[in-house]
């Protein structure tokens, strides 16, 4: 299905609230959700506008939204908004695009605003599940030769969006520190494993995309109708413990070297607000096998991939001492994951399987065909033999204590205003 491009996205549109205009994430063209709270308050729902978040609990209360969206609107997690019709989320855009762009609202609406610096982000939504895919083709390729260099790719990769069941409960917000997790290592050289902390601890550049509508149990989802199961997208960092995951991952797959800790951005960019930013599916290199029926649909190739630029940033304990900026370590388009979102999606009920809104689906780690826009240290390093030298001198294999991962994001076409998805941040304390 395709999403209308329509007022909410009219370039011309600008804002009373003058930081969104021209802001990089935030103009009134994206109108995110996210649960947040001011000083002194409890976690409520948001919407970021420039350097502001819009609280929606207080615009029910004001009886400034559309009736069927006040309940949703005034929970303490997204589950409920996510979970909306698409004529009601279409109905809430349009409500706040028109009243953050009236004039005549400033007055009414300035006290319902806070500023985003003097407010605590929480996760957006209660995750009940949480499943990671692998559709970066090049990341897919780029791990598979390393680990196993006579045959990266296997054969199923190509009919079968690959994925795992994650850990919900160890999915946090951008913000919150990460601890260096202790696990079962086995050097090539040792007899046997060790149990200590990683000393390959890495990330991973992916984009979470957030179930809306779910399915009920034994109905699989049509892939023509994927859209509507979607509510957003955010940035996610699936934090993994190479060392851990290379003695483990055979033959059940990633466990707890990827289940410590995972990093979601806190806004939720909407499904309606990429409108405009939807881009045909690349075509399959030739020789590739079509999708199997169930996965393949004209309107989904035509539109269903994501043009964003995402990238990478890495900022340590040294260049945080020097009051350095962080620095790029990639910095690539979103366009070589295998699948669309509407496929795994899809995928994953194929089997019957129920959705919930509020489950997170991780892309896999979206990596760039070239060195630069590897989403990974494990590609950029070649498996930590080739290091990343920093601006300062500094070398990185895989992360260090104290150094921080920047995740960003920016959504841009022909004439449209660009949108943004904030940031996806967080610091690595040493194990306990
Ligand atoms: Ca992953």
């Amino acid at each position: 299905m395709r999403w209308p491009v329509d007022e909410t996205h009219d370039p011309a549109r600008t804002s009373w609230v003058a930081s969104a205009n021209g802001h990089g994430d935030f103009p009134v063209q994206n109108l995110p959700y996210g649960i947040f709270s001011p000083t002194g308050e409890d976690p409520h729902a948001g919407v970021a506008i420039g350097d502001a978040i819009l609280d929606l609990r207080a615009c029910a209360a004001a009886g400034l939204l559309p009736a069927s969206t006040n309940e949703a609107c005034q929970s303490d997690t997204l589950n409920a908004l996510m979970a909306l019709a698409l004529a009601d989320r279409a109905a809430l855009r349009g409500q706040l695009s028109a009243m953050l762009s009236d004039p005549a609202m400033e007055h009414a609406m300035t006290p319902l605003l806070h500023a985003s610096s003097a407010c605590t982000m929480h996760l957006p939504a209660r995750i009940g599940d949480y499943t990671d895919f692998y559709v970066g083709i090049h990341h897919a390729n780029n791990v598979g030769r390393l680990f196993r260099p006579d045959n990266p790719l296997l054969p199923n990769y190509k009919y079968v969006p690959i994925g795992y069941h994650g850990r919900a409960s160890s999915v946090r917000v951008s913000g919150e520190p990460v601890v260096r997790p202790r696990g079962q290592r086995k050097p090539p050289e040792a007899e046997a494993p060790l149990f200590e902390p990683t000393q390959r601890l890495d990330y991973e550049l992916e984009l979470g995309v957030w179930i809306g509508e779910g399915n009920a149990l034994g109905t699989p989802i049509a892939i023509g109708d994927a859209g509507r199961h979607i509510a957003g997208v955010s940035l996610f960092n699936d934090w993994s413990a190479r060392d851990f995951q290379a003695w483990e991952y055979q033959p059940l797959g990633p466990f707890l070297a990827k289940n410590f800790h995972s990093t979601v951005s806190p806004w939720v960019v909407t499904i309606e607000a990429l409108a405009p930013f939807r881009i045909a599916q690349p075509p399959r290199p030739e020789g590739d096998p079509a999708p199997l029926p169930y996965l393949r649909d004209a309107d989904d190739q035509a539109h269903g991939a994501l043009g964003l630029t995402l990238e990478v940033l890495l900022l340590t304990s040294a260049m945080r001492a020097a009051g350095a900026a962080p620095v790029r370590l990639s910095r690539g388009p979103a366009t070589s994951m295998y699948w669309t979102i509407a496929q795994i999606v899809t995928h994953h009920a194929s089997n019957g399987c129920n959705l919930n809104s509020g489950d997170l689906l991780g892309t896999g780690t979206i990596s760039a065909p070239k060195r630069d826009g590897f989403g990974s240290l494990l590609e950029l390093t070649t498996g930590g033999r080739d290091p990343v030298v920093l601006p300062n001198g500094e070398q990185r294999g895989f992360l260090e204590d104290g150094d921080e991962i920047i995740l960003r994001a920016s959504a841009d076409a022909d004439g449209f205003v660009p949108i943004g998805f904030g940031e996806c941040r967080a610091v690595i304390l040493p194990a306990r």
